[in-house]
């Protein structure tokens, strides 16, 4: 069963380790993630973008592949099935379709607007048992053709986002979705920091989690982090394996164009990459 990511969030706080949310995609991206998890027994968080979303034909669609998957595949660690970078209307959809968390990505709002919408949808999600992530200051890069300038959050702001009974608060500190560039700065430890102390035990969020280094990671994690974001990564390591796989010339030694041969192995890859993770973030052996 599906479950609220509050509770794996506030342990992960509590623990000093992080939890990773990993962007499905399809049926193999979901089942390498969800056995990544259940192997590592770590909790885990299933986003799912608007984008994603549509692609799978629809959230209703998403919450019953993943909700089949977990008792097919007897899965007993926490997994939180999370809209990722909500907007307003979305979020609804998803409340209704099932899904356990949502994001509500109010960062392009003028911040009163953010505070009036974040307000109404804490609401909502403590009357029927969902958490809910907001977002303060955009996070750089691209994500659903949006594309935001990597500013970072106004720790005043997150402060008064984070009193509204939002259960994790993503705040722009310099990350930014996709891979980085090479003149990248770095993350704002200084902003994280000055945020951490106004938000107190507030799940901090790290979005755009590929192509952080280590060293970055566990310093964030120190700081306060309790979320990261992992997307770009998988869809990398997958298509990698994927041009091996052709470029070997496997599909068309016997029977191998079948997609259960021809997905395997990024398949596999992803499972690793989740896995790689995971160990990273501190999450496994926590659930
Ligand atoms: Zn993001």
């Amino acid at each position: 069963m599906l479950v609220s990511a509050k509770e794996m969030l506030d342990k992960a706080k509590a623990g000093h380790y992080a939890v990773g949310q990993f962007n499905i995609n399809n049926l193999e991206w979901t089942k390498s993630i969800l056995l990544a998890a259940e192997e590592k027994k770590s909790p885990v968080i299933l986003g799912v973008s608007e984008g994603a979303g549509k692609y799978m034909t629809g959230y209703k669609t998403v919450v019953g592949m993943v909700n089949g998957m977990l008792e097919e595949l007897n899965i007993t660690v926490p997994v939180a099935l999370h809209l990722d970078h909500g907007g307003y209307e979305a979020c609804y959809k998803c409340i209704e379709a099932g899904f356990s968390s949502i994001m509500f990505d109010g960062s392009h709002y003028p911040i009163e607007e953010n505070v009036a919408k974040t307000k109404e949808l804490v609401a909502v999600c403590k009357e029927k048992g969902l958490s809910l992530e907001a977002e303060v200051g955009s996070i750089g890069g691209e994500e659903d053709g949006v594309i935001g300038t990597g500013e970072v959050a106004d720790p005043n702001e997150c402060k008064m986002i984070a009193d509204l009974g939002v259960d994790m608060l993503a705040a722009g500190i310099g990350n930014i979705h996709g891979k980085y560039p090479a003149n990248w700065k770095g993350l704002s430890f200084e902003t994280l920091e000055a945020i951490q102390k106004l938000t107190g035990e507030m799940p901090l969020v790290l979005h755009g989690g590929t192509g952080i280094n280590e060293e970055m990671i566990k310093k964030a994690i120190n700081l306060g982090v309790a979320k990261i974001n992992v997307n770009t990564e998988c869809q990398i390591t997958f298509a990698e394996a994927t041009r091996k796989y052709i470029e070997e010339g496997k599909d068309l030694q016997g029977k191998g164009f079948d997609p259960r041969k021809l997905l395997a192995p990024g398949s596999e890859a992803i499972k690793q990459t989740v896995i790689e993770k995971m160990e990273l973030f501190g999450s496994v052996g926590k659930a």
